[in-house]
């Protein structure tokens, strides 16, 4: 059982002025592993304060200064690799596959924004001016639990790299893994203030840091509702947001696939994170004159996916994360059936075998129609929608009848005719017949599932302010 009394202010370890504790749980056993005390707004207070006071010396460093900061965190949380491995597995209970992911990525995304921030371009002439990307101030970054070590590292590493100090507010839910973050970026030595974590609720501390005068940006990860409440929270202070929010992706399957090479693809886009994955390829556009050769298909294929123990290497799917999470799911299987959808594989229930932990089974409706709840609402669970389609158009325009747009997938063989109807999805990231990443492109949404982009240099780009100058040439001539 750990206790995590400590949040992390202007470089150092400090009981937080919050008393109240929080549990945490480990839900592949649904047993509580351990308490994490929270912080609040006096807390946000301190960081805030800390982050302020370290920005001007921040924001003068060269790019040379910053590259080298962040080696040094690089370096420090690849080094703790493995603990993240356990925390993952334990307060998440991530899969093998998954787990490996989650581990690793933290110092991945990191090396990814050297590269970015190496060849990034401050300054640049624009006619007569010269414009100077300068960094907008103290950023609060809020994480998600869905991969908390990766996207603490993923804003850290952007807001520093373009010269910003942070706040940051990770999930309530992933402490463990912010213990291990904290503890790494301690070691990595960066100067004291330039970045700092306060543990708490959304409701208090990212509130808190979302009100505060003195942040200027917000970078958050997570619902749609909580984005959209932060963007009208924050326009009192004007602050600049990015928002990475959820997603309803399609996963369009043309009607000259091979259906059994696609099929890994196709689960895999759907059951990435257990389900748990803002990307997730959950309604599956299928041509109706094949949907039944279809159904025959993913019914096996899902037959061989294990929903169940995440230390098993056979296991492709652990967990929901909470029993909150565990009940939202089940609700909308129920939601499907009530609403004329059919059930093809799973249901509602924890699969056999599992009589505790907060599992569910993989499920697959069809007998959909694009209007239903379930192909509309983000459910955040391994739960898939087959809905048929009657022609190109039609499988285009049901893959944009939603509210949101962050990703979708094209699978065929015909790659031309692939491109051509990637080329009229709306949704941040269209992947063909790969569900591979490039962090050198921009991530982010359409519409509902976010606004502004990050990685690469669209990413730094969002920590920055361009100021134009005039004039100046003309005054050294003189
Ligand atoms: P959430 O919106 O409930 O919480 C996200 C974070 O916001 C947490 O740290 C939470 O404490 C905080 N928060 C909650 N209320 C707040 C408030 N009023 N003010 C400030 N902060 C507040 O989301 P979640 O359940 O942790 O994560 C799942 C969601 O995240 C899904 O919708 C998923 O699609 C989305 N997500 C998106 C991406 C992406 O890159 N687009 C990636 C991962 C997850």
């Amino acid at each position: 059982m750990q206790r995590l009394e400590h949040i992390y202010i202007n470089g150092e370890f400090i009981v937080p002025h919050g008393q109240e504790w929080f549990d945490l749980h480990n839900p592949s056993t649904e047993e509580i592993i351990g308490q994490v005390r929270l912080g609040d707004e006096q807390d946000v207070q301190r960081a805030v304060a800390a982050a302020k006071a370290a920005f001007p010396a921040w924001a003068r460093t060269t790019r040379e200064e910053r590259i080298a900061a962040l080696r040094r965190m690089h370096k420090a949380i690849a080094a703790r690799q493995a603990d993240l491995m356990e925390a993952v597995v334990l307060e998440y209970g991530a899969p093998r596959e998954r787990g490996s992911w989650m581990a690793s990525y933290p110092a991945d995304v990191i090396a990814q924004t050297i590269d970015a921030l190496a060849s990034f371009e401050f300054e640049e002439q624009a006619g007569v001016a010269s414009v100077i990307m300068t960094p907008v101030g103290v950023a609060g970054l809020i994480t998600p639990w869905n991969s908390n070590a990766g996207f603490i590292c993923n804003k850290l590493a952007t807001a520093l790299a373009a010269g910003c100090t942070a706040v940051i507010k990770p999930s309530e839910l992933s402490a463990l893994q912010t213990q291990v973050v904290a503890e790494a970026l301690h070691e990595a030595g960066l100067p004291k203030g330039v970045f700092n974590i306060v543990n708490g609720l959304g409701s208090v501390v990212g509130e808190a840091i979302t009100r505060h005068p003195d942040i200027a940006k917000i970078s958050f990860t997570g619902s749609s509702a909580v984005g959209q409440h932060l963007v009208s929270t924050g326009a009192t202070t004007m602050k600049r947001v990015t928002l990475e929010l959820g997603g309803k992706s399609p996963t369009v399957v043309l009607d000259d696939a091979d259906f059994a090479s696609i099929m890994p693809i196709v689960l895999h886009a759907g059951f990435a994170n257990s389900g748990q994955a803002c990307i997730a390829g959950t309604r599956i556009l299928v041509p109706r004159s094949r949907l039944a050769e279809f159904e025959s298909i993913i019914k096996y294929a899902v037959s061989h996916i294990r929903s169940g123990d995440p230390r098993d290497a056979e296991t492709d799917i652990g967990p929901m994360v909470s029993a909150k999470q565990w009940e939202r799911v089940q609700n909308y299987i129920r939601i499907g059936q009530e609403e004329g959808a059919t059930l093809l594989a799973g249901g509602e229930g924890r699969p056999d075998g599992l009589p505790g932990g907060w599992f569910v089974k993989p499920t697959i409706f069809t007998n959909a129609n694009n209007q239903m709840r379930i192909a509309q609402e983000e459910i955040f669970g391994p739960i898939l929608t087959l809905i048929a389609y009657e022609d190109e158009a039609d499988a285009i325009s049901i893959a944009n009848d939603t509210r949101y747009g962050l990703s979708a997938v094209v699978l065929g063989r015909d790659v031309e005719r692939c491109e051509r109807v990637a080329r009229q999805i709306d949704a941040g990231r269209v992947l063909i017949n790969t569900l591979a990443h490039e962090p050198r492109a921009p991530f982010g949404g359409f519409k509902y599932s976010g606004l502004g982009r990050e990685m690469g240099k669209w990413g730094l780009s969002a920590y920055l302010e361009p100021k134009t100058l005039l004039g100046a040439a003309e005054a050294a001539k003189a």
